[in-house]
């Protein structure tokens, strides 16, 4: 399939691309066109323009700040896979990149570009809810930050507002003592996540001192799984105490997706499941 006819535009800064966002008012914003493009040949999409933001200046590249990273929304999955400092502050969000579809997908998909897209099938909107992360948009009234948690409103929905550029994430590094971890059940044919799980736990004095769980796939939008969270802190984490945290995942999921390939009923199982191998590869990386 074609897609429809389309004007593109290929601005070099980020005050040039929010003045053709304003200019073409039904435009989109292209990133990697890993979601958009094929969205645009079967016709489900089909802006009148295109404003490709791989010119723009400063959207790319990860920096440390202190303990915490900022990474540009046009960095792309390989890069936050292979990044040393990503490794060394954030080692779950490098092997949740690494997990993302294959070669190609990685080394042309943006991290920006998949927040914004907030497929349910992804991995990084879990692995943000988790981490507790802040993403920064621009628009036509300047720049402001929106907490993971609030950005994610529904299937395929974000917090952006018309001519908003997702300009940046912010996350935060784990210090010593922490240790997360993600697990992924992935689709045979896309690789995307029919669940995905990011545990972080913080462990001190042999206790869980702090735990933030996550799972995505199951819901139009990732859920942080309180009730699983609260079971383990305060407790040494074992196998018991791990198998019943896990066992309360399911206490965050009310209308789980269903299609050909996995049931809600099936989806919710793997929640479980998938949480309880990621709270105890997060525990055994905690202790070191
Ligand atoms: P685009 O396709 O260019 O854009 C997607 C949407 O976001 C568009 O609506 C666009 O307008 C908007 N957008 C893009 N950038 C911005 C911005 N900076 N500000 C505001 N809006 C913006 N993902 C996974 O998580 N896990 C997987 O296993 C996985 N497997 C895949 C397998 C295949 C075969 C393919 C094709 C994709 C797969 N993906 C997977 C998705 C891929 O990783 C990309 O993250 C995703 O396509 C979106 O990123 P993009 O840069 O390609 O965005």
């Amino acid at each position: 399939m074609y897609s429809a006819t389309f004007d593109y535009f290929r601005p070099k800064t980020l005050a040039q691309a929010a003045a053709l966002l304003r200019k073409h008012r039904d435009s989109r914003i292209l990133a990697g066109g890993h979601s958009l493009l094929p969205a645009m040949k079967l016709r489900l999409s089909s802006p009148r323009a295109l404003v490709d933001l791989s010119a723009v200046k400063g959207l790319s590249g990860i920096q440390a700040k202190g303990k915490n990273l900022r990474i540009g929304a046009m960095t792309v999955h390989a890069e936050v896979a292979s990044s040393a400092a990503v490794r060394k502050s954030c080692p779950l969000l490098a092997e949740a990149a690494s997990m993302i579809g294959d070669l190609q997908v990685r080394n042309r998909g943006t991290i920006g570009g998949s927040l914004a897209h907030a497929d349910p099938g992804a991995d990084y909107p879990t692995v943000m809810l988790a981490l507790e992360a802040t993403i920064f948009a621009k628009g036509p009234r300047g720049e402001r930050k929106v907490l993971a948690h609030r950005f994610f409103t529904d299937l395929f929905t974000t917090a952006l507002k018309k001519g908003e550029i997702l300009t940046s994430v912010l996350v935060p590094g784990c210090g010593k003592g922490t240790g997360g971890a993600y697990e992924k059940h992935r689709h045979p044919a896309s690789s995307f996540a029919v669940v995905g799980v990011a545990a972080i736990v913080d462990v001190a004095g042999g206790r869980c001192r702090r735990v933030r769980l996550a799972v995505g796939g199951v819901t139009a939008n990732p859920v942080r799984c309180s009730a699983a969270e609260a079971a383990l802190t305060g407790q040494e984490p074992d196998e018991g105490s791990i198998e019943s945290a896990s066992r309360r995942v399911a206490d965050a999921i009310s209308d789980p997706l269903s299609d050909s390939y996995a049931s809600g009923e099936f989806r919710t199982h793997l929640a479980t499941v998938l949480a309880k191998r990621a709270l105890q590869t997060a525990v055994e990386r905690a202790r070191g």
